[in-house]
């Protein structure tokens, strides 16, 4: 190499190592490393940075100086080279200053980390999910305490032939949030979970004329079980235990869902042996209150209210919905079917939450039969009817399970099966009188 090629660098050196090495020096040494050593001149610049204990390795600023593992970016890095895996790709539309704009972004992964990438000036080249790439002068920032990897127009991106990378596993969740099925809300947005495959069937659905295939069922781990749809086939089989990784939450009525969608991976993990079992999933109001929604929840109050509603009522022949003086919302006058029902109001001491109850619970709980309620409002109306039901349930103690969703009026539970709690006053006074005697 000449010495007009080795100008810049030499000044490179000296604006970094600054009066720790002079320009014979600098000169001295690239000779070594360049003639003797034979490294390039990249290779060079960093051994001499290291060996004069430059401190300014971070803003050396050259062509291809600075290579790092994504686990050792501190999210400062102004200019640096990256060899990675992409974890997922897409492409975004944005807007910026008013006009929309494209750029690219997802998750690069190596062995040792796993980071957020953002392509600012895309162009022609399209990344492939899975294919490893150089990604040349990038640059670093953080968002919530994450290392975000730009590549702005200065960046370079080319396939780096022959490079293999292993991501660890669970390496491929590290972005998005990593939480407990139990722990899963409303607004969550993407998530990486870990459960085992309770229930999985496939359904033809037509979407916007399309025929599609959607693979829906039930996840479950120690903490709580989740509806699934998953919009591609991931080959899903009942019992086999998944990382399921960005996933996204939606909710129905306040039931959170998992959504498989595009950039959803999933990977297969040792068997999850220890699984929520449904009857002891209990909740309190509060708690229900606090996630909004869920799926076989048990609950255990005292009924405070009977609401209207309650009793005897109608139902639409057509569509199954009650209906209101003689006439469904939906297909007007029509000849009813006779129901029983309850409408609650369920108080556990944390709160209180609206409880509706079918026919065959209905008659469980209060031993008053559909054949005996209309008999009995043949002879008395069912104004009637509605008041012996009524005394029968009102201040009782009673367990239901069933499904928690939310609307306008907050939570209510659509119970899929009820009993009376027998309280054991002995053993409930005992209690509250050693409760009283810790207390003291
Ligand atoms: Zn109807």
């Amino acid at each position: 190499m000449e010495m007009e090629e080795l100008t810049p660098h030499i000044q490179e050196l000296q604006r970094v190592l600054g009066d720790k090495i002079d320009e014979d020096q600098i000169v001295e040494e690239l000779n070594k490393y360049l003639n003797e050593y034979h490294v390039g001149i990249d290779a060079a610049k960093r051994g001499i940075i290291r060996k004069y204990g430059g401190s300014d390795t971070m803003g050396f600023v050259t062509g291809n100086t600075l290579t790092k593992k994504i686990g050792e970016l501190t999210g400062s890095e102004q200019n640096v080279d990256i060899t990675a895996k992409v974890v997922f790709v897409d492409t975004k539309d944005i807007t910026v200053k008013g006009l929309p704009k494209k750029i690219v972004s997802g998750i690069l992964g190596d062995e040792t980390a796993t980071a957020s990438f953002t392509i600012w000036e895309p162009g022609a080249m399209v990344l492939a999910k899975g294919s490893v790439y150089n990604f040349r002068n990038c640059y670093c920032k953080t968002w919530n305490d994450k290392v975000q990897i730009n590549i702005g127009s200065r960046g370079r991106i080319e396939v780096a032939d022959g490079v293999r990378i292993d991501l660890p596993e669970r390496q491929i969740s590290a972005s998005p949030t990593e939480v407990k099925i139990g722990n899963i809300k409303d607004g969550m947005g993407s998530v990486t979970v870990t459960g085992k495959v309770i229930s999985v069937e496939a359904r033809e659905i037509t979407a916007r004329g399309e025929q599609k295939t959607v693979y829906s069922g039930m996840l479950a781990d120690d903490t709580g079980k989740i509806q699934f749809s998953a919009w591609s086939d991931f080959g899903i089989k009942e019992g086999e235990s998944l990382c399921i990784s960005n996933a996204y939450i939606r909710s129905w009525k306040g039931i959170p869902q998992l959504n498989m969608g595009d950039r959803c991976e999933v990977s297969r993990v040792d068997a999850i042996t220890e699984i929520i079992d449904t009857s002891a999933n209990k909740k309190t109001v509060d708690e229900i209150t606090r996630i909004g929604g869920g799926l076989d929840i048990t609950l255990e109050g005292l009924v405070v209210d009977v609401r209207q509603g309650s009793g005897i009522i109608r139902r639409c022949p057509q569509c199954n919905r009650s209906m209101l003086n003689g006439a469904c919302t939906t297909h007007g006058m029509v000849e009813g079917v006779m129901d029983l029902r309850l409408k609650v109001v369920l108080d556990d001491g944390t709160g209180a939450i609206g409880a509706i109850i079918n026919r065959a619970d209905t008659e469980k709980l209060t031993g008053i039969t559909l054949q005996a309620a209309q008999g009995l409002a043949a002879v008395k109306g069912e104004s009637v009817v509605g008041r012996e039901i009524t005394g029968k349930i009102l201040m009782k103690r009673i367990r239901v399970t069933g499904n928690v969703m939310s609307d306008d009026y907050g939570p209510s539970i659509i119970i899929k099966s009820a009993e009376n709690v027998e309280i054991d006053l002995e053993a409930e006074a005992n209690k509250l009188l050693e409760e009283v005697e810790a207390a003291i």
